[in-house]
């Protein structure tokens, strides 16, 4: 694996007129690899990581996401728990499970999969998970040292995995425009902290764009490395990148497939068009996704480090 990615490096830096494809399989893979020898080394402390994820309902895209993550716990030896509450609970239900968790010595991450039911406060059930255990660092005192650059809280999974794309792919953001889109609390927001702090991987001068945002085109055509984090499949087409530019593809979204009569995943980005302009350019699926459950992963890891150490 470590071979696959020097080889990969080197091309991205030999040759920018190619356009390289970003294998976010490839690089999850890696971080996975690092996170299970990390696991090993606890267990020889007798100590195993543990991750609760807490599901509220019966939404199908949930189940599959939940269902994901117990199966990542497994694969890399990390001890998960399912407590999968009824769609009718109350927010003071779902709250008194979290307290639990923050309790049991065995748990080390908790995480609500979102969205819940609507009848349930979701600041309210995150501002009751023990920020030592938010491993999706969603409280917000964790979102709150993410912004001033202390070490010692949580990245949120998403974001965190974007930048270790672009640092595993080679791709410095510093002294570079960087231009999100949208600015939502998981994803654009965390995202234009990341990517601003005066650190290592980082350093770059970053403009947000959003639906209320009047010179779009403009803004993004400026972007050294274009993120689309927006929900709306296809919306960066070619002419708003700029030939060269990296262009990271955030968005899932489920549209009909023609082909099959079922439905497939698509991006943001409408990758045919844009991969023909940018230098690289990461697929959907196969990009952020599978980053996004690797940094649960390290996280949850992390998050044992700190506490049994
Ligand atoms: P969100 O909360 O709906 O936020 C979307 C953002 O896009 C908002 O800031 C919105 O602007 C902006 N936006 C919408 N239409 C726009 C337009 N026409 N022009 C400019 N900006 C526009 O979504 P999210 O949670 O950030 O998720 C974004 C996408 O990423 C979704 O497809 C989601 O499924 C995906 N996602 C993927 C992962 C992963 O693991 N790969 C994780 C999380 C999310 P306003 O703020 O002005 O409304």
């Amino acid at each position: 694996m470590m071979i696959f990615l020097a080889a990969y490096r080197i091309n991205y830096r030999t040759n920018q007129k190619m356009n390289q494809i970003i294998d976010g399989k490839a690089i999850a893979q890696l971080v996975n690899l690092e996170t299970a020898d990390k696991v090993k080394a606890l267990k020889l402390k007798h100590q195993t990581p543990g991750l609760a994820v807490v599901l509220v309902g019966n939404d199908p895209a949930s189940q599959v996401y939940v269902n994901n993550k117990v199966k990542m716990c497994a694969e890399l030896g990390i001890h998960s728990e399912k407590h999968e509450l009824s769609a009718d609970s109350t927010t003071e239900q779902v709250i008194s499970l979290i307290r639990q968790l923050n309790q049991n010595p065995d748990i080390d991450g908790v995480l609500v999969q979102s969205p819940p039911p609507p009848q349930i406060d979701e600041e309210a059930v995150i501002a009751a998970i023990d920020p030592a255990k938010d491993v999706d660092c969603f409280h917000e005192s964790n979102v709150g040292k993410l912004l001033i650059g202390k070490e010692d809280g949580f990245k949120p999974c998403t974001p965190h995995g974007v930048m270790v794309l672009l640092e595993k792919s080679g791709i410095d953001p510093a002294g570079k425009h960087a231009v999100v889109i949208g600015r939502s609390n998981i994803v654009g927001k965390p995202l234009m902290a990341m990517l601003v702090q005066k650190a290592k991987g980082a350093n770059a001068t970053v403009t947000c764009v959003h639906s209320a945002t009047r010179n779009l085109k403009e803004l993004t055509r400026g972007a050294d490395i274009l993120i689309a984090a927006i929900g709306k499949p296809g919306f960066v087409k070619a002419d708003m990148v700029k030939p060269g530019a990296v262009v990271i593809d955030v968005g899932i979204n489920r549209v009909p497939n023609l082909e099959t009569g079922k439905t497939k995943i698509v991006g943001d980005v409408d990758f045919a068009e844009v991969a023909k302009v940018a230098s690289a350019i990461t697929p959907v699926p196969g990009g952020v996704g599978p980053m996004t459950i690797a940094m649960l992963m390290h996280n949850t890891v992390q998050a044992c480090e700190r506490r049994k150490q």
